[in-house]
C-alpha cells in the first residue's frame, strides 16, 4: 500500500501526538458544554478536532475517558508574591540561586492548577530590580512544559505607592516621579520598560504621588497594564487615571481609600457608565471628562482579606472585569509557624491567614487560587465556569492574551486543568485540581502521586 493511503489507525502508523479528552465538560465562555478536547503534544495547541479529524486525517494516539470532570484552561495568577518558601522580592548575592529558586516555584505551582502567572514583586530599591527583573521576563519561545509555570512579565507592585496606604510594604522605599516617565525608568530601569521582550507586564502604584498620572499613556503604549492601587485617590483622580489609560484595580478595597457615600473613591470606577460626566454638578453643562471603559480588578478571596459579601458585591458591580488573584507570599505551601520577614519583621501563618507578629496586621496571603474560586463560587451563587473565568477568561483579557491564554478555543495553547467537583461538609462546593497538562504534556496526576 503506497504510504500516502497507509491505514492511519493502523497499530504501525506514526504517533499524531494528539491526545483526545472524552466525557468531560469544558468551560467555554463561561459556560460547562459537554464536548470531547482534542489537544496536541507536538504543537503545545489545543486543535479543532473536526479539521484535525477529517482534513489532516489525524487520530488520536490516546483518548482519555474524564468521567464527567471538569476541563478548564490553565489558571492565570497576575499578583503572586512567591511560594513554596521562595520569595521573588528577596535577592541573594548570588543570581544563580535566584534562578533555581524561580525554577523550583514554576514546577511547584504548576501542581495547584496555575499554568500561567505574573511573578510579583513588593515595593523594592532600584538595584533588587536591577538584578532580580532578568529572571522574571516572559517565558515567551520557551514553551517547554516541564518548566512548570509560565512567566507572562512581572507585576512590579510599587514603589509610586501612598504612605497612607502601605499595607506591608516598606514605605520608606517610596518614591515619587518628579521627572515622570525618566523617574520610572531611573527606578526599574529603562530597558526593563522596553516592549516586547521587556520583563515587565504590570506595574501598580497610586495615581495621585506626583508625576505619576503623566507616564501612563506611555507605559500603555509600552504595553504595560498600569494598575491602580496602595493608594488614597479620590474618585476624581482615580477616574483621570482611567482616561488616561490605567485600567486594572489592585486587589480592590485592600490599602485604598474606602467608598464613602460623596466619594466612592475607586470602588466608584465600578459603578461608572462610559461616557457619562463624572462630576457631581449643579449646572447641565459640565465640561468633566466622560467617563472611560471600567477597569478589570483584583480580589483576594482567602476570607481573610475580605468578607465574602464584599467579595459578592464587586462582583455583581462589574462581572466582566472581577479577576481572582491570591497576593500569595512564599510561605504559601508550607506548614504552619512563625517566620523571617524581609524588612526585620515576622510573620505569623495558621493555615491560610498571615498576620504580621505582635501585630493583627494582614500580611499577604497564603491562599491557592483554587481555593480562591472555590470560595467565590460558594459565597457568590454564580455556576462554576463563571468562577473558573475568573482566573482564566478575565485575566487573559485584561493582559491582552485573549485567543492564547485563558480559554480552549483552537489555536490556543494547550494549558487544561482538569478539575473534580465535590460538595462536603454543610453543602460546601469544592473543585479540586486532578491534572494538570501545560502545551499538550500531563505535567501533574493527582492519581499518581
Ligand atoms: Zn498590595
Amino acid at each position: 500500500m503506497p504510504a500516502a493511503t497507509a491505514d492511519l489507525h493502523s497499530p504501525t502508523r506514526t504517533p499524531s501526538g494528539i491526545i483526545k479528552f472524552t466525557n468531560c465538560r469544558l468551560v467555554r465562555h463561561k459556560r460547562l458544554v459537554e464536548e470531547d478536547l482534542w489537544i496536541s503534544s507536538t504543537t503545545g495547541k489545543i486543535l479543532h478536532c473536526q479539521e484535525a479529524f477529517y482534513e489532516h486525517r489525524a487520530s488520536p494516539d490516546r483518548t482519555i475517558d474524564l468521567g464527567g470532570r471538569i476541563v478548564s484552561p490553565g489558571f492565570i495568577d497576575v499578583q503572586l508574591n512567591g511560594g513554596f518558601g521562595f520569595d521573588f522580592s528577596v535577592a541573594p548575592e548570588d543570581t544563580t540561586t535566584y534562578a533555581k529558586g524561580v525554577a523550583r516555584l514554576n514546577r511547584q505551582l504548576i501542581r495547584t492548577g496555575v499554568t500561567a502567572y505574573l511573578p510579583t514583586l513588593t515595593s523594592q530599591r532600584s538595584e533588587v530590580y536591577h538584578k532580580v527583573l532578568p529572571h522574571l521576563g516572559p517565558s515567551g519561545s520557551r514553551r517547554n512544559a516541564s518548566d512548570g509555570a509560565e512567566s507572562l512579565g512581572t507585576h512590579c507592585e510599587g514603589p509610586f505607592l501612598n504612605p497612607l496606604k502601605k499595607g506591608i510594604h516598606d514605605a520608606s522605599l517610596f518614591l515619587s516621579a518628579p521627572s515622570g516617565f525618566s523617574s520610572l525608568s531611573a527606578c526599574y530601569g529603562a530597558h526593563n520598560l522596553l516592549p516586547p521582550s521587556g520583563p515587565i507586564k504590570c506595574i501598580t502604584f497610586a495615581p495621585e504621588i506626583p508625576g505619576v498620572l503623566s507616564c501612563i499613556p506611555q507605559l500603555v503604549d509600552h504595553g504595560i497594564t498600569v494598575s491602580l492601587g496602595h493608594t488614597d485617590a479620590t474618585f476624581h483622580e482615580a477616574s483621570a487615571a482611567i482616561s488616561a489609560g490605567a485600567s486594572m484595580i489592585t486587589h480592590l478595597f485592600n490599602a485604598m481609600r474606602p467608598l464613602h457615600h460623596r466619594d466612592p473613591g475607586i470602588f466608584g470606577l465600578l459603578g461608572t457608565t462610559p461616557g457619562s460626566p463624572t462630576t457631581i454638578t449643579t449646572t447641565t453643562t459640565s465640561s468633566s471628562p466622560g467617563q472611560a471603559a471600567k477597569p478589570f480588578f483584583g480580589c483576594i478571596a482567602d476570607g481573610v482579606h475580605l468578607h465574602p459579601t464584599t467579595v459578592a458585591l464587586a462582583y455583581s458591580a462589574h462581572p466582566s472585569g472581577f479577576i481572582l488573584v491570591s497576593d500569595a507570599m512564599a510561605l504559601m505551601g508550607l506548614p504552619d509557624g512563625t517566620y523571617d520577614w524581609t524588612n526585620g519583621s515576622r510573620i505569623r501563618k495558621e493555615g491560610d491567614v498571615l498576620t504580621l507578629e505582635g501585630e493583627e496586621k494582614i500580611a499577604g496571603s497564603a491562599v491557592t487560587l483554587v481555593e480562591c474560586v472555590n470560595n467565590f463560587w460558594n459565597w457568590s451563587g454564580v455556576g462554576v465556569a463563571e468562577a473558573v473565568g475568573a482566573v482564566t477568561e478575565t485575566p487573559a483579557r485584561m493582559l491582552g492574551v485573549e485567543g492564547v491564554k485563558g480559554c480552549l478555543e483552537p489555536g490556543a495553547d494547550a494549558d487544561v486543568v482538569v478539575l473534580e467537583e465535590g460538595v462536603g461538609e454543610g453543602g460546601w462546593k469544592r473543585l479540586v485540581v486532578e491534572q494538570v497538562w501545560k502545551f499538550g504534556v500531563k505535567v501533574f496526576d493527582k492519581e499518581q502521586e
